[in-house]
């Protein structure tokens, strides 16, 4: 294939840039080949200009769409204000990030570190520590599920229920056991004299959108009572709305010792937090855990912003509304498509999963070419989590794109 060859009087290219992505960025992502440079709203640019649906946003990062008003402002006041102060002194905009996370969550405390995995990390620290601060210094394992996601550092990444996950980078650290997901026996059974906590999606997003039976995060905060261990949940994905309720823990009417959150919560600015019940808490004293920049105020500014916006009255009806009404249609183009192209649709509020009958990467291919960008969930599934702003109009005119591309597959 010839490109143009780079110089630099030309104007914005996609090809010319990831020729030179290709020389010195490591190759360690599937990227898909366009170089975006603009977004408003659901809709981004690349830098050959064309227009697309972003049905995926920063894989869900972005959840009220990209540059939304609210959080430009916050950033850009912070950013003429004070940038950071690091840990070691105080700062409005985490303090006042603390206190919305808790009141919203029903939790106690707030922990801020800077992405999905370090917010897990810390999960499992507290989880090791609180055990041993209740005179349990053998209770240190987590067990966690197959096809489960937890990030990518060497702790999270042996969490993580994936073992194409875990190729080439052993040995991996202890402590950690996979059961299948949804199962309650399985878990009951897995328990055992080690076992410090469990750690849980409310649904699979990295692992192909499986939506946790109900009921099953309420059986497993029995169990996790009965037997005197943690129950952890991981809604770094789930998190600040985006199955149509501030956390997906609630669907199941229960609090959780502790959850970790990220993607959503700076709209694409990088911050996560660990929210946890004040008696665990406490575990992580004085000196025991930390981040540099962890509480960035610029990003928790950011996030206060997308809070104050997700927290209106109605806000979170509107996702369930236009959740449900992608879903359903969704489900009915399955229904005109040739018989088993498209396996199961499934998904709750607006993070939806199409499992396909090839792998995903071709399908999202044909997808981008007809302007809708989605990601790949597992193998074969189509991911999308649209920002919560999605018009239906928009959710529309995906729809026209997606059953024309699938229909033509
Ligand atoms: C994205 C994700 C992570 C990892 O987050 P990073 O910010 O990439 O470290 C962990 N758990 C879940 C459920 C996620 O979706």
């Amino acid at each position: 294939m010839s490109q143009p060859v780079p110089s630099p009087a030309a104007p914005l290219a996609n090809a010319p840039l990831i020729q030179k992505a290709r020389s010195h960025l490591l190759q360690n992502y599937k990227q898909q080949p366009i170089v975006l440079v603009r977004g408003r709203g659901t809709r981004v640019w690349d830098a050959d200009g064309r227009e697309y649906l972003d049905l995926i946003g920063g894989v869900a990062t972005c959840a009220l769409g990209h540059c939304h008003p609210d959080v430009v402002a916050a950033a850009h006041a912070q950013l003429d204000t004070l940038w950071h102060v690091s840990n070691a002194f105080y700062s409005q905009p985490s303090i006042d990030l603390a206190a919305q996370l808790c009141e919203w969550s029903g939790l106690s405390r707030a922990f801020f570190c800077n992405s999905g995995a370090e917010a897990n990390e810390a999960l499992l620290k507290l989880a090791r520590k609180a055990m041993k601060d209740r005179g349990h210094p053998e209770r240190f394992e987590v067990i966690t599920f197959e096809r489960s996601f937890h990030g990518r550092t060497l702790a999270t990444v042996t969490a993580t229920g994936q073992p194409k996950y875990h190729a080439g980078f052993e040995p991996l650290p202890a402590g950690f056991k996979h059961i299948p997901y949804g199962d309650l026996d399985a878990a009951r059974a897995a328990v055992g004299p080690t076992t410090a906590a469990i750690l849980v999606e409310p649904i699979q997003g990295e692992g192909g959108v499986r939506v946790a039976p109900e009921g099953f995060l309420k059986g497993l905060r029995a169990l996790c009572d009965e037997k005197g261990i943690l129950l952890l949940v991981d809604e770094i994905q789930t998190g600040m709305g985006r199955t149509g309720i501030p956390f997906g823990f609630m669907r199941d009417g229960i609090l959780p010792d502790a959850v970790s959150m990220a993607k959503a919560l700076g709209n694409g600015l990088p911050i996560g937090a660990m929210l946890c019940r004040e008696d665990v808490g406490a575990s992580l004293s004085p000196g025991s855990h930390g981040s540099t920049f962890g509480g960035n105020l610029v990003a928790a500014a950011a996030a206060n912003a997308v809070l104050k916006v997700i927290r209106q009255p109605g806000f979170l009806q509107e996702v369930v509304a236009k959740g449900e009404y992608f879903l359903a249609g969704l489900k009915a183009l399955q229904g005109r498509l040739p018989a088993g192209r498209l396996v199961e649709v499934r998904g709750r509020g607006l993070l939806v999963g199409l499992e396909m009958d090839r792998d995903a990467p071709q399908v999202l291919a044909r997808l981008r070419e007809g302007g809708v960008l989605g990601n790949a969930a597992g193998e074969r599934t189509v991911r999308f989590a649209p920002p919560f702003t999605v018009t239906r109009e928009e959710l529309d005119e995906s729809l026209a794109i997606i059953e024309r591309v699938l229909t033509a597959l």
